[in-house]
């Protein structure tokens, strides 16, 4: 596997994998990798034939306060983790190499950045638009893989890719659990051993929701309310969050007899740990 971290670099080993005819799939991450980000890569690796991971703690997406200083980093375990799935390059550009001194050029999509995390995060989404894009032009992929555990983020990234004419594929993969249905994330190993223990309450309100609306519940408030209800039996938890979106567009739904497919997602949070969940229903 072989690790660049410069920018330069990284654009000349894109051209000469694109020269001889490769055809080349992203995986961008944060790092501290888990199933959930490996489960991406083995999707990059059945589509592609040299598989580009790039890790990069990206510090336009935090706001000042929250955890960019203390999120988890471990590179030598990553690099062998990465290693074992046959990745192509390990991306692992500094900060200064990508924001440079004067950088001032940022993505902003509007809209949809705006809704359910965008409310909480008002800058988030203008960091991630920017970092993707600046990795796309960068690493030159023909396809991208991104996980369902972000939804909003995957649609914003197919808006972006649609209306500024990226050449590449996004593919999004389906969340990846442990046993008692927490989704995995970097994030979780600050929780506290009882905040933990709470936590597999996301997937389980949110597996209650999927029935309500298969056995007939249309009405998104009822759906929200309950949801909201199951949550607030864990005593280490505090919502920011639970909310019913068309699937695709993201549009609130009031009721949810549209006949498509319901996004119905999450922001809770455990101490100072927020976490993030959401499932599909297809109806
Ligand atoms: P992050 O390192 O948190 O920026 O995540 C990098 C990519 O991995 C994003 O596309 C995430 O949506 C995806 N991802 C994170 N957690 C999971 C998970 N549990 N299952 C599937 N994909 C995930």
């Amino acid at each position: 596997m072989k690790i660049i971290s410069s920018v330069s670099e990284m654009q000349i080993f894109a051209e000469e994998l694109r020269r001889s005819g490769k055809r080349i799939g992203l995986v961008p991450t944060m790092g501290f990798l888990h199933e959930g980000h490996l489960s991406l890569v083995r999707r990059a690796r059945e589509i592609s034939d040299a598989v580009v991971v790039s890790i990069f703690v990206n510090p336009a997406q935090f706001a000042p306060g929250e955890d960019f200083e203390r999120y988890p980093r471990d590179i030598e375990r990553d690099k062998s983790l990465l290693q074992s799935e046959g990745v192509a390059v390990l991306f692992t550009p500094g900060s200064g190499e990508m924001y440079p001194q004067r950088f001032s050029t940022y993505i902003i999509p509007e809209g949809i950045s705006s809704v359910l995390e965008g409310k909480f995060r008002s800058t988030h989404f203008r960091g991630v638009a920017t970092v993707v894009g600046k990795l796309f032009l960068i690493v030159q992929p023909h396809a991208a893989v991104f996980g369902q555990k972000d939804a909003q983020q995957s649609i914003i990234i197919k808006q972006m890719v649609r209306d500024l004419n990226f050449n590449l594929q996004i593919i999004v993969a389906p969340i990846v659990r442990e046993q008692d249905g927490l989704a995995l994330s970097s994030r979780n190993v600050y929780l506290s051993p009882e905040e933990r223990n709470d936590a597999p309450i996301l997937f389980q309100a949110l597996q209650k929701a999927e029935a309500l609306i298969h056995t007939g519940e249309t009405d998104a408030a009822a759906i929200i309310h309950e949801v909201e209800k199951t949550i607030r039996g864990k005593k280490t938890a505090a919502i920011d969050y639970v909310a019913v979106n068309d699937a695709e567009s993201l549009t609130e739904m009031t009721t949810t007899q549209t006949g498509r497919p319901v996004l119905i997602s999450l922001a809770v949070r455990f101490g100072k740990t927020r976490l993030i969940d959401n499932i599909i229903v297809q109806q």
